[in-house]
């Protein structure tokens, strides 16, 4: 914007100053004069975009920093400028400190001087509005990315069931003769897609959905989760341990997410050559937090890829297992959002633990 639609308003009760502001800068800038505060409120409401409002700070009524600051409110976008003839310091440096003007100058003012912090709170002001701009334009895309991916996951579901629902049909089929196996083989990669998709469905509505507060049964959801992979875990025994003498109020969704792929893990990274392979999961939930620890006698993770398992997509080559990295991130971001912590610890070739706090509100309970 050229400098000549710089839009500045001046409020000062002497009409002497505001002419000969006006008589200085109306060349330079569109200028708004008021002798009032009320006056002031009016042209704000009416003119914008006003760029910077200069305010003298002795003023009937009220002073001009209380009016900079009352106008931060309704109007945070210009920036604001104190003039003053003298000036009770403290007053000042708090003014310019807690970010409720951005420069104060002195009267009588200098021409000079003042053009120059015109120019630089423009020059301010417009940065911010592409800033903005440029925030709103990512938070747009961001928004579209993150809706597309959820859309075309959960499109893909229906046709993969299909396919899931096929193949059961073939099975049953005494005339469909496998002898290589194919029908297992599809099988087992179409349900690693749908894992996959529904991880990606998980990290979805864990970035998105509200945190929502409802009463947690513990031993209930590890059952039902050691029930879902049933058809992993044909061997492993499970040593479920829970102590959950007061109600604890949490998020189901994202406890879910959490016991989902830290047992799911611990069933998957078991040793192949184990003859006692175990899970045991424990809960002791206080008034204040539920802590929750999964281990298993399983193949263990390398000291120096303990601090990476968390991050998205890292995954080791261990046996070879199917995944795609993300479950582990994906817990650890649904344990953030739930205000808590989670910890592993790990010896190579005898086992590991997974130990996660989540803060209890029973505030919350209804
Ligand atoms: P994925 O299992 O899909 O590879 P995760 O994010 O769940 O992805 O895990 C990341 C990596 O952490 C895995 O590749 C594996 O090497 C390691 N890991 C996670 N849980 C265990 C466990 N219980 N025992 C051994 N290794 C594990």
């Amino acid at each position: 914007m050229p400098a000549e639609h710089i839009r500045i308003l001046y409020v000062d009760d002497e009409v002497n100053n505001l002419a000969a502001f006006r008589a200085t800068f109306r060349r330079d800038y569109d200028v708004f004069t008021a002798p009032h505060f009320d006056e002031a409120y009016q042209i704000l409401e009416q003119e914008q975009p006003i760029h910077l409002v200069i305010a003298d700070q002795r003023m009937p009524g009220m002073t001009g920093v209380e009016f900079l600051t009352d106008i931060r409110k309704k109007y945070p976008d210009p920036l604001r400028v104190l003039l003053t003839a003298h000036m009770d310091m403290e007053a000042l440096i708090e003014a310019v400190n807690e970010g409720r003007i951005y420069r104060y100058i002195r009267k009588p003012w200098n021409e000079a001087e003042l053009h120059n912090t015109i120019h630089n709170a423009y020059e301010i002001y417009t940065t911010r509005m592409e800033l903005r701009e440029k925030m709103q334009m990512l938070e747009k895309t961001n928004d579209e990315l993150s809706r597309f991916i959820y859309s075309v996951s959960h499109d893909l579901r229906s046709p993969l069931m299909s396919v899931l629902g096929i193949l059961n049909l073939a099975k049953m089929d005494q005339s469909v003769i496998d002898p290589n196996g194919y029908l297992q083989m599809i099988e087992s990669s179409v349900l690693r897609l749908d894992d996959f998709i529904q991880k990606i469905i998980e990290y979805y509505k864990n970035s998105r959905l509200e945190i929502e507060y409802e009463p947690i049964n513990f031993r209930q959801q590890i059952e039902d989760t050691i029930e879902s992979f049933r058809h992993l875990h044909l061997n492993v025994e499970f040593k479920i341990d829970v102590d959950q003498p007061v109600p604890f109020i949490g998020d189901n969704f994202r406890i879910n997410v959490v016991l989902n792929n830290l047992i799911s893990n611990a069933i998957k990274y078991q040793k192949p050559d184990e003859q006692n392979p175990w899970v045991a999961i424990r809960v002791k939930v206080n008034p204040s937090q539920a802590v929750i620890e999964v281990s298993d006698n399983g193949i263990g993770i390398v000291q120096e890829h303990l601090q990476n398992i968390f991050k998205m997509f890292f995954r080791t080559k261990s046996l070879n297992k199917p995944g795609a990295g993300i479950g582990l991130y994906i817990a650890k971001e649904a344990v953030s959002r739930m205000g808590g912590t989670i910890d592993v610890r790990s010896v190579y070739g005898e086992g590991t633990t997974f130990v996660v706090c989540i803060p209890n509100h029973p505030e919350h309970a209804r």
